[in-house]
């Protein structure tokens, strides 16, 4: 039963916190405040829109800073906007929460306001109901018409390229459920991803197809070949890993890290071989390292080649909310 008094202080916290979030758009016509809000997509533009959920003790633990809860929410959006070579633009927010707490929710507007600062994106508008702690973004973005890079798109021959380093994320979230101490530079991959915007706009027209990596890379590179209707051959030693990841998969032989925990938030893609130096180049541009892994073939699936030239065969796939085994 929810009191007056309560949701009068719900709507004094909505005020506080997300009226005037994020950057101060010319293309947002009416933001937070009206029924809806009122947006103008660019003459010559297609809208990219994509929606996530976090929900607490799901995808993050309850006790987890609210700041990080906040920038994860955008982020994950965001990464998936950079996925498709999107410029992000305008973002809504769906909270549900167990109480109005005005730290809680200080802290999470902040973490949630420095990232859409760092990417141009306003906050437009959203909605806040009552109940177990969960948070819904969705983000949207432009893309020349036609320009968008899509899953599909892979041909025989192609490079496939990965970003950053994965199971960053992973062993932090390895180490948190077995409550050892965990690496800071890991806790802050886990917490504070980064979408790799920038990457995405700038393979725009040299990719020929892309993802973002949010449930590892052995389950989101098999989306992107099925769609694309071809397979890979993946040289696990081409791997990007972190040292720390690095150390923890020599020590198990533990391919699964990097390949199947999931929340990287980097991005894979295919590149005509005759464009890797560029697509390398211009990633570098904007400060991040783009590693060739393996190749598309014809064959479907993917054969994943260890060090030693064998070859891996999966015993985990990646994340699957509802897999029932
Ligand atoms: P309505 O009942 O007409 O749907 P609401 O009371 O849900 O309106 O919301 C009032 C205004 O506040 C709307 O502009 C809505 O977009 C905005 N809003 C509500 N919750 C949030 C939130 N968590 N973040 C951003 N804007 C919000
Ligand atoms: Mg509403």
């Amino acid at each position: 039963v929810r009191r007056r008094s309560q949701l009068m202080s719900e709507f004094a916290l909505i005020r506080q916190f997300f009226t005037a979030l994020g950057a101060a758009r010319a293309d947002v016509a009416l933001g937070v405040g009206d029924d809806c809000a009122l947006l103008k997509v660019p003459a010559g533009q297609q809208l990219a829109v994509s929606i996530d959920t976090l929900t607490a003790g799901v995808h993050f633990f309850a006790d987890c800073a609210p700041a990080a809860v906040g920038h994860k929410a955008l982020a994950v959006g965001l990464s998936d906007l950079a996925a498709m070579g999107a410029q992000p633009a305008w973002a809504t927010l769906a909270l549900t929460l167990p109480s109005a707490d005005a730290a809680w929710l200080a802290a999470f507007s902040a973490g949630f306001a420095e990232l859409a600062h760092a990417h141009d994106v306003q906050l437009v508008g959203g909605d806040t109901t009552r109940g177990a702690l969960s948070v819904t973004v969705q983000v949207h973005g432009f893309i020349p018409d036609g320009a968008a890079v899509r899953r599909a798109g892979a041909q025989v021959g192609d490079v496939i390229c990965v970003s950053g380093t994965l199971g960053d994320a992973g062993l932090a979230l390895r180490g948190m459920l077995a409550g050892s101490a965990v690496a800071p530079e890991l806790q802050q991959r886990l917490e504070y991803p980064t979408p790799r915007v920038q990457l995405g706009l700038a393979l725009r027209g040299l990719a020929t197809a892309m993802i973002d990596l949010s449930d590892g890379l052995f389950g989101d590179l098999a989306h992107l070949l099925t769609a694309s209707g071809v397979g890979a051959e993946v040289a696990l030693a081409q791997l990007p890993l972190s040292p720390l990841v690095a150390a923890a998969v020599a020590q198990a032989d533990d391919w699964a890290l990097p390949l199947a925990s999931g929340d990287d938030y980097e991005l894979c893609c295919c590149v005509p071989a005759a464009q890797l130096a560029t697509a390398q180049a211009r990633a570098a541009a904007v400060g991040v390292a783009l590693q060739p892994i393996g190749r598309i073939e014809a064959a479907t699936g993917v054969r994943w080649r260890l060090p030693n030239g064998e070859m891996w065969c999966a015993v985990a796939g990646s994340y699957d909310h509802f897999a029932t085994s």
